[in-house]
């Protein structure tokens, strides 16, 4: 019988991580090349530096879990340090809470 291990389901995070990276890079530099094409009204304006900003946000947020992965601290919670459970990682990968204390930090 095999047993993924944690360390194992981490390796497959950070191949998702690796993809969303690059995913977001190319939305940015599609969105910059537009940029410079033809004059486009307000509201494309707005929603293409939207969607660059979420993406600028977005690659902040998977290059420091990439980092975190080399240090062997990813998938831990920062609040109360417990692993974040894998299922919450897929879902979403470059988390820094577990369930938990997410909720405390909104509320
Ligand atoms: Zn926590």
């Amino acid at each position: 019988m095999y047993v993924v291990s944690r360390q194992d389901e981490l390796g497959m995070l950070r191949i998702i991580l690796e993809r969303q990276y690059e995913r977001h890079r190319t939305q940015l530099a599609l969105l910059a090349r537009q940029a410079h094409q033809m004059p486009r009204d307000a509201a494309d304006l707005e929603a293409a530096s939207a969607l660059a900003a979420a993406s600028r946000l977005a690659l902040a947020d998977i290059a420091r879990a990439l980092h975190y992965l080399e240090q062997g601290r990813y998938g831990a919670c920062e609040e109360c340090h417990r692993d974040i459970p894998i299922e919450q990682l897929a879902h979403q990968p470059s988390a820094r809470f577990c369930t938990a204390c997410q909720g405390d930090a909104v509320s």
